[in-house]
């Protein structure tokens, strides 16, 4: 499974797609470092009550090299010839960082929820520092993912970041699968009860449904009949990296919305009009 193929059969998605490949492309020239943590144990106790590694005063990590990628990507956008409101847009936050000698700590500090800021143009900005981060982050998440017992976090945020997941995966056989929430920000996969509904943790299973949909290699639809809330779910292993990227799956969302469903999903991307 690549994205090529899943364009081929899915053409409506390809404007998403030219937009993470720009995104990418010029990502890719900026240079970020890996984060690494060589000593957990003082972040044991937050783990165990709850506190997400990014949000835990026992563990300093030095985000200085993601305030200077994020610098660093949104002026090369800036520079670059691009549609009219990315151009537009990465304009103005050029000229926002350019004002503001502390911008891009405040940036990164709003992204991991440590503090309120007002970015003109928060999805855009969520979405370019998200992308350098989760480069930062790339090797903590899986050390952290080695290191901590999933079982006792079990819990409907993600244990890295923070964020509610943007996707479920349902792995191994029927009796005995497992389910992984994924976040959207962060990349991380971590185990969560099969029967709870993530966002109101209702437990009660005759208010748990699944809505089918055909020829989609495995995606589903999860709901929950008392909050409404639903999580796409991949229902297999293998291509996750296709079928996890949550933007690969936006036209699940129409559906699940046209059939009033809540997207209480945290994720990067809005709701893009895919009959134009
Ligand atoms: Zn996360
Ligand atoms: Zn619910």
């Amino acid at each position: 499974m690549t994205n090529d193929s899943w364009l081929a059969k899915h053409p409506y998605l390809q404007s998403v797609a030219d937009f993470e490949a720009l995104i990418d492309s010029a990502a890719s020239q900026v240079s970020i470092p890996y984060a690494s943590i060589s000593i957990w144990e003082p972040y044991l106790g937050d783990f165990h009550v709850g506190v997400p590694l990014l949000m835990s005063s026992r563990i300093a990590i030095d985000f200085g090299p993601v305030e200077r990628g994020m610098t660093s990507l949104v002026q090369r956008l800036a520079a670059k010839a691009l549609p009219e409101r990315l151009a537009e847009e990465s304009r103005a936050l050029d000229k926002e960082l350019c004002g503001n000698p502390d911008w891009s700590r405040c940036a990164v500090a709003w992204l991991i929820g440590k503090d309120s800021f007002t970015p003109t143009h928060p999805g855009l900005l969520r979405y370019l520092g998200w992308t350098i981060l989760a480069r930062y982050l790339f090797q903590l998440v899986v050390a952290f993912g080695r290191w901590r017992e999933d079982e006792r976090w079990l819990r409907n945020y993600c244990p890295t970041c923070g964020a509610p997941p943007a996707m479920a995966q349902l792995v191994g056989m029927d009796s005995g699968s497992l389910r992984l929430l994924s976040c959207g920000c962060c990349k991380t996969r971590w185990r969560y009860p099969r029967t709870a509904c993530p966002f109101c943790q209702n437990r009660d299973d005759h208010l748990l449904a699944v809505l089918a949909v055909d020829g989609e290699s495995g995606l589903r639809i999860d709901y929950c009949k008392a909050c409404r809330g639903y999580l796409k779910t991949y229902k297999g292993e293998g291509g996750e990296g296709v079928l996890l990227s949550d933007w690969t799956s936006l036209h699940l969302d129409v559906i699940a919305c046209d059939r009033g469903l809540r997207r209480l999903a945290t994720s990067l991307y809005t709701l893009p009009n895919l009959a134009s």
